[in-house]
């Protein structure tokens, strides 16, 4: 096997047409995490046994075509996602012990389908960041410049598929956590509609946000995966019994009639000038395929970024505080009274980042905080979604940056948990308003650095947003990584 990036689609069709063995698909994916993780840091656990046995057992059934969607193809799953028998940690030292006895409903699903897990993706701790520098085992490297991040909180999720150790991955996506690492590591990141995919087995964060998401080198790719994971769960009362479209199907080569909404005016304050260019420049090349391009104005994105840190922390303070050493979880090693141990169980378990959350999220829900902080945020939070309601009611979908900045230098912002916050200005209002959105590279900086644009959609119209963007993807020609070395970037 070459050493360019395959995508799941080509690996999918040599285990299908016998070019090549699940096992030996499973092998190189396996090697090159083997040869590269140990500078990245992408990779948490590893299954490399039980891939192996399933890549076996794939190999020996009597007729290939039948084995799944997914059949052969390695994937990766962000380490807050539970998979049972396979070490969940959530990037924690709060759950480092912690082995689920079930796998989500998505993760069950993707095996269902064929795919083989490899391993665990390293993240941000409980999803809590935008640089997976708030891991509590390591940093994650940029495979594009190992001196800055992946983004985060899926930035292992999103190194892993632009190193190639998988074709995709599944992430998490609260406020901007799929599509803001795809940005910043050149791969393509979707955000179902909140609903289409099954939260059961993903760690809570920030529950009425919380979704899980895709990555991947390609955009079919990232229809293929999510028509494998969406749809109705019993197990989850939030996945909605929406029908589940043929995506792959519905991906062509021309955009539909398909009017879209561009808020220029978003990239006037503190936007990267090489983004502003880049997103300018990729709208003009949608107009050229044939979209009807009109510029809208977001009103109240200004209050995106303090209404999500308000609801996100009040729902974090919430859902964290069943780690307290007792059921499960880390239990503090020294002796004490039940209240020290809780005290110390929680102070030992969770990191800086995951302490101002759950401090802030306490004092804003608590009695007289509580009408002027939360209830307030969840009234601007109603006006943010009217917004983009009222917006899509006239376009299809929305085209904005994903991320102001292209991927910046480790530490840069780790002191300053403001200009972190920052990072996910243009994601956290289509998670707000609980809408689909995707993100896709759109060109790269002088220096190299991947840039990537955002389409929102209606909600479970999903299928609109992934004909643009395959479109889209397939004039520009997509931009990869390619880790034979020999250049790193490249024209797909
Ligand atoms: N960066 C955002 C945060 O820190 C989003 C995280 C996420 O989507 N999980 O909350």
């Amino acid at each position: 096997m070459n050493a360019r990036p395959h995508t799941a689609e080509s690996l999918h069709a040599s285990f299908v047409d016998g070019s090549a063995t699940a096992a030996e698909i499973c092998e190189a994916s396996l090697a090159r995490i083997a040869a590269r993780d140990s500078e990245l840091g992408a990779m948490l656990a590893l299954d490399a046994d039980r891939a192996r046995a399933r890549a076996a057992a794939l190999d020996a059934l009597p007729d290939r075509r039948l084995a799944g969607p997914l059949a052969g193809v390695p994937v990766a799953v962000k380490d807050n996602i539970c998979t049972a028998g396979l070490a969940t940690t959530a990037g924690s030292r709060a759950l480092e012990r912690f082995v689920p006895p079930y796998s989500a409903t998505a993760v069950e699903r993707l095996e269902r389908a064929g795919a083989i897990v490899v391993g665990k993706t390293n993240c941000d701790e409980f999803a809590m960041g935008s640089s997976s520098e708030h891991s509590a085992f390591r940093p994650i490297r940029n495979p594009w410049d190992p001196k800055r991040t992946p983004g985060g909180s899926s930035g292992g999720s999103a190194a892993a598929v632009a190193a190639g150790f998988v074709p995709a991955a599944l992430g998490s996506d609260t406020g901007g956590s799929v599509r803001q690492p795809a940005a910043l590591c050149g791969c393509v990141g979707i955000r179902p509609t909140y609903g289409r995919v099954s939260r059961h087995g993903l760690i809570a964060f920030a529950s009425s946000l919380d979704q899980i998401g895709t990555l991947s080198a390609t955009v079919r790719d990232g229809a293929a995966l999510l028509q494998a994971i969406a749809g109705p769960d019993s197990r989850d009362a939030t996945a909605a019994r929406v029908d589940v479209p043929e995506w792959t199907a519905a991906i062509d080569r021309s955009i539909p009639r398909c009017r879209v909404g561009f808020p220029r005016h978003l990239l006037d304050g503190g936007v990267d000038a090489e983004v502003a260019g880049a997103v300018d420049a990729a709208v003009s090349a949608l107009a050229a395929l044939g979209a009807d391009v009109r510029e809208c104005r977001l009103a109240h994105a200004d209050v995106a970024v303090p209404v999500y840190y308000l609801v996100a922390t009040a729902e974090a303070s919430s859902n964290l505080a069943r780690y307290d050493g007792v059921a499960y979880g880390h239990r503090t090693p020294r002796e004490g009274g039940l209240r020290e141990m809780y005290e110390r169980s929680r102070a030992e378990g969770f990191g800086a980042e995951v302490k101002r959350r759950i401090m802030l999220g306490t004092y804003i829900l608590s009695a007289g905080y509580y009408d002027a902080y939360y209830l307030r945020a969840q009234q601007a939070r109603a006006r943010i979604a009217d917004d983009y309601r009222r917006l899509l009611e006239d376009v299809d979908l929305i085209v904005l940056p994903t991320s102001p900045t292209p991927a910046f230098r480790l530490g840069e912002r780790l002191q300053d948990p403001v200009a972190m916050y920052l990072s996910d200005v243009f994601t956290v209002g289509a998670s707000l308003a609980g809408l689909p959105a995707l993100s896709l590279p759109c060109g790269a900086t002088r220096g190299g650095l991947p840039i990537g644009l955002q389409l929102v959609g209606r909600p479970f119209d999903e299928t609109a947003l992934l004909r643009v963007a395959d479109a889209y993807e397939r004039s520009a020609g997509g931009w990869r990584y390619d880790p034979s070395g020999s250049g790193r970037r490249g024209r797909a």
